[in-house]
């Protein structure tokens, strides 16, 4: 049976507190929910926004119990949340996605399995968890690139290594802690699919986003993607959705494809929650991710999302606060928000560091080239890339 929570009425929460939350309070607000979040960070994004800020360890019983004792349910923001913590949750509330799910996605080892068994094909790999397993690795999977199994994200606890002397080094450098070591694969592009499933098993799905990655960080996301064929597109649907039904997935699920060079398709990973390349939704789409995840939490209707405008989004990482004798600056929104189309979209995170994801910018416009042509020029006075 599926519980409703109904807007203007029920409490919805969400443990963890950071940009992601934080849309996902404003989405659940403009429905009327009362919103609630877990954080230990008395500043965060998200408890800064919401009804109440229950500021506290993840860890901490006594705050668990008061989340879930007045929320119909409950989501996280985060696939790292200790799997306890979920587990305390759902004593008293609906958790979605569900505990299993979001372990699934807490380990590559066990993702890996997981993609295997709903047929979806993924990167050679080989698990690394001894000094034997760095030497019976095979030539093939060299060069490649070795990622802990657990806790990494935007391109940490990754090292690229190209010879089994490096593995050495590289394994010991991730404090010989378990990894799983992927073959570099020749990228013509990258995509990412977004789902939200409901508990009664509808599947809605946005249009698929092409993503140019630099330094390991997300930096541009286009949609329609441009370089990438409608069977394509049809495949990465297809195996995104099956990925999230075999797992009985509530909520909604990123999962990040690699476009190979002879035009084959190859699953990444996936993120049990919305995700940075579907930040574009909020401003082209008629519903967005955290639209989604409110509705598939809340036992409400999902409906198939519909893509208005092409759209280009720039991530704004806390490198733009700074200028070249590095000092502190604003970045010139007047500027940016003189263009037409564009969407800023500000976290409220007091210090800007470098690589720190401070906000993101939206531009939408009638036709693709003409967004392409307005992020171009968004981006140079911004001082960004402006070559993808
Ligand atoms: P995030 O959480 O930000 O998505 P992450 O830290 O979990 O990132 P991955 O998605 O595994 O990291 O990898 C980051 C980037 O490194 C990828 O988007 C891709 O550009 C590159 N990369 C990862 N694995 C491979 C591979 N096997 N072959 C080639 N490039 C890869
Ligand atoms: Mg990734």
């Amino acid at each position: 049976m599926t519980t409703l929570c109904l807007p203007g009425e029920a409490t919805l929460g969400v443990i963890g507190g950071g940009q992601l939350g934080r849309m996902f309070v404003q989405a659940a607000q403009s429905l009327g929910f009362r919103t609630v979040v877990l954080d230990p960070d008395a500043a965060s994004p998200a408890g800064c926004v919401a009804h109440e800020h229950i500021c506290a360890d993840y860890l901490d019983t006594a705050a668990l119990d008061r989340l879930a004792g007045q929320c119909c349910a409950v989501t996280t923001e985060f696939e790292n949340v200790p799997a306890q913590a979920l587990e305390r949750l759902a004593l008293a509330s609906v958790v979605a996605p569900a505990v299993a799910a979001v372990a699934i996605c807490q380990d590559r080892a066990a993702e890996k399995a997981h993609f295997a068994a709903s047929g979806v094909a993924c990167a050679p790999y080989a698990l690394i968890t001894s000094a034997a397993d760095v030497q019976a690795v095979g030539d093939a999977l060299l060069p490649g690139i070795l990622k802990s199994t657990r806790m990494g994200y935007d391109g940490k606890g990754q090292v690229r290594v190209r010879s089994r002397a490096e593995l050495a080094a590289g394994w010991a450098a991730l404090n010989s802690v378990p990894c799983v070591l992927e073959q570099m694969l020749p990228l013509k592009m990258e995509l990412s699919v977004i789902s939200a499933r409901s508990a009664a098993g509808e599947i809605v799905q946005f249009p698929v986003q092409q993503n140019l990655h630099l330094d390991g960080i997300l930096a541009v996301t286009q949609v329609p993607a441009p370089g990438v064929s409608a069977a394509l597109q049809a495949e990465a649907c297809a195996s995104a959705a099956r990925i999230a039904a075999s797992m009985n997935y509530v909520g909604v699920l990123c999962v990040e494809f690699f476009v190979l060079q002879d035009d084959s398709l190859v699953v990444n990973e996936m993120a049990p929650r919305p995700h940075n390349s579907g930040h574009y939704t909020l401003d082209a789409c008629d519903v967005s991710q955290f639209d989604l995840q409110v509705r598939a939490m809340a036992g409400l209707r999902l409906r198939q999302p519909r893509l208005h405008s092409p759209v280009v989004m720039l991530n704004l990482l806390g490198d733009l606060w700074f200028d070249v004798a590095g000092s502190l600056r604003t970045p010139p929104w007047d500027q940016v928000l003189a263009l037409p189309g564009t969407h800023l979209h500000l976290y409220g995170k007091a210090d800007a560091r470098a690589g720190r994801k401070m906000g993101h910018l939206n531009i939408t416009a009638a036709s693709a080239p003409e967004a392409e042509r307005l992020a171009r020029c968004a981006a140079a006075l911004l001082g960004l890339a402006t070559e993808w």
